[in-house]
């Protein structure tokens, strides 16, 4: 295959991310990069196993001089989100990216990259490929499907590793360390409505122009919930105006920050209700942050509807969204500025059966997550309902002693004579995974700089890649 990324080094990395790059790898479809990761370790003679979920282990034995040295497991996830502008024609499921270079930097024309986590794919493959001439025992497990819900990771029979120490690859920046991650939760609520006939005109009421966000990473820039938002809305024209609710639809990502939100609502009374619109507007725009600046609240008449939701439907409705508690709960009491329980209200839709409410729930303790649990169930409850709670995931705290985390530290300052950050995340990795199974598993996460990761507008920096590398290198060696 001929390759656009040239004269850079290590020449294998960027040869290896552009093959995967020809590979369809959507979550859920990673088939053919686990052939193509278990052909590679054949080609090499490399134990492997490779599992249902399509995850890879591939093991490398250690150089003579490094034999007795700690093995070490290095992972990332081979799953990318897809995601492709409106008016771009791309099949994620035969079509290779079209890779393009600015500078720099790598993009793919059109759709999102897999920079996240093609970097970790293939650093691995390129140490796997025994690019260095010292390293210890290096285990390299690729997970399928972290993006839909860390699935791969969550299913991987973890006593086939034998390292205590691992660096995960899904990180995304080069000049800092993650030593800790936030678990999550997702629970759905699902409320039966009634309906009764209405002759009242009907509007679409529309927000619009927020920011939103990823609900671990921007929860603490206190940008605006287009869904809760909308509640209070309601809230407030139901009390003044008398207006019934037909429809609710926000969000579509529990993981996300719904940035807009609709509502069919009927009124007798439109002049009083495009006035209070206005008013609303205004009133909320003055409350909101600097990011949301754009926020945008529309009102049109649209085709009356034939039925509205009961009053004691939408009271209920409009009581959960706004009672379970919402954006960051807790900050860190030992890590300044580190959110350490949030949740996210991330969907909303109804119909004329049932309103489902999907939240999202982020702590690094177990503790805090069972607590939203018996929330959450309680709020149901209350409303005459119940909850279901899936998708839970560990989280990873930090730990005071981390020999592996020194070794970075000191790698990091001989080859760039500065100190790197030392971080924790209020987002999910798999490290917690890891470490919910194997408690003794000394963990720090690396990544290479990329931006705008799972939307068409994900860049690489290439130059990021060779110090991420250098970096690998440096603490194999030392390790
Ligand atoms: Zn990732």
């Amino acid at each position: 295959m001929s390759y656009i990324i040239t004269g850079r080094k290590p020449e294998k990395f960027f040869n290896f991310f552009e093959q995967i790059c020809a590979i369809p790898h959507g979550s859920y479809d990673e088939e053919k990069i686990a052939d193509y990761l278990v052909k590679f370790a054949k080609l090499r003679s490399l134990e492997y196993v490779r599992d249902n979920y399509n995850n890879v282990l591939i093991k490398r034995a250690a150089t003579d001089d490094k034999k007795y040295a700690p093995t070490i497991l290095i992972q990332g996830h081979t799953d990318m989100v897809c995601e492709a502008n409106t008016g771009t024609t791309h099949d994620f499921k035969t079509e290779p990216l079209k890779l393009k270079l600015d500078g720099k930097y790598l993009y793919a024309e059109g759709t999102s990259l897999g920079a996240d986590d093609g970097v970790a794919v293939a650093a691995m493959l390129t140490l796997l490929d025994g690019e260095l001439s010292s390293h210890p025992n290096i285990e390299c497990l690729f997970t399928a499907s972290e993006e839909v819900g860390l699935i791969g990771a969550v299913g991987f029979d973890t006593s086939q590793i034998k390292a205590r120490r691992m660096i995960n690859l899904d990180s995304e920046s080069d000049n800092k360390v993650i030593v800790g991650c936030a678990g999550g939760l997702r629970s759905d609520i699902t409320l039966p409505v009634k309906t009764v006939k209405s002759s009242k005109s009907t509007y679409k009421l529309t927000i619009s122009g927020l920011v939103g966000g990823h609900s671990g990473e921007c929860i603490k820039e206190i940008r605006a919930n287009a869904c809760r938002l909308m509640a209070r809305i309601l809230l407030t024209l139901k009390d003044d105006l008398n207006i019934e609710l037909i429809t609710l639809e926000g969000g579509n990502k529990d993981n996300a920050i719904p940035r807009e939100c609709m509502a069919k609502i009927t009124s007798d009374s439109e002049n009083k209700l495009f006035a209070a619109i206005k008013a609303l507007e205004k009133t909320i725009a003055a409350e909101l942050s600097a990011d949301d600046k754009n926020f945008r609240l529309n009102i049109e008449k649209i085709q009356t509807s034939d039925y509205v939701l009961d009053s004691e439907s939408t009271n209920k409705i409009l009581s959960i969204i706004l009672s379970v508690q919402c954006g960051v709960i807790e900050m860190n009491p030992n890590i300044l500025g580190l959110v350490e329980f949030s949740r996210n209200l991330g969907i909303v839709k109804t119909d004329d059966k049932n309103a489902n409410i999907f939240f999202s729930s982020r702590s690094s303790h177990e503790s805090r997550l069972d607590y939203s649990i018996k929330l959450i169930d309680l709020i149901a409850a209350t409303h005459g309902t119940t909850a279901k709670h899936h998708s839970r995931y560990p989280g990873w705290n930090y730990e005071k002693i981390s020999p592996l985390r020194d070794i970075y530290v000191k790698v990091y300052k001989n080859l760039f004579s500065e100190d790197p950050g030392i971080e924790a995340i209020h987002a999910g990795l798999e490290c917690g995974i890891i470490k919910s199974r194997i408690p003794d598993m000394d963990i720090i996460a690396l990544g290479a700089n990329m931006s705008g990761i799972h939307s068409p507008d994900e860049k690489l920096d290439l130059d990021s890649c060779e110090k991420l590398f250098k970096i690998l290198v440096g603490i194999l060696t030392e390790n």
